[in-house]
């Protein structure tokens, strides 16, 4: 019998050891950009909802839609459970009325996003 063909050496283990951990931390690298991106994503598709459902409150004449920051208050109040954002990131809003925004400290202006363009 050959004993030359029976397991690993030592030095090979190291190898692929080492190979493992360079495509671990390449991935751990990707994984972490892309999940950054998406909470970026999901922060905006949660305020362009928000200013949505102002608007027409607003075009309805609802009373809890006075201004913008009574709107979000009123709408986080009564469908999360009073949270004071939304962004999954954890940034805190501001408010505009005019021109009509919510800024997420982390994530920034709805400016120049589509729901503002009235164009
Ligand atoms: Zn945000």
């Amino acid at each position: 019998m050959n004993s030359h063909s029976k397991g690993f050496t030592l030095i090979e283990l190291v190898i692929v050891i080492a190979i493992l951990g360079i495509l671990a931390s390449v991935a751990m690298a990707l994984f972490g950009e892309t999940l950054a991106d998406t909470q970026k994503k999901a922060c905006i598709a949660n305020r362009m909802t928000i200013l949505r459902q102002y608007t027409m409150a607003e075009a309805r004449g609802d009373a809890e839609a006075s201004s913008l920051e009574n709107y979000v208050k009123w709408y986080l109040a009564t469908y999360y459970n009073g949270a004071t954002t939304l962004c999954p990131s954890g940034g805190t809003y501001t408010y505009t009325q005019d021109p009509l925004d919510i800024i997420c400290s982390e994530h920034g202006s709805l400016i120049d996003k589509e729901l503002n363009s009235k164009d």
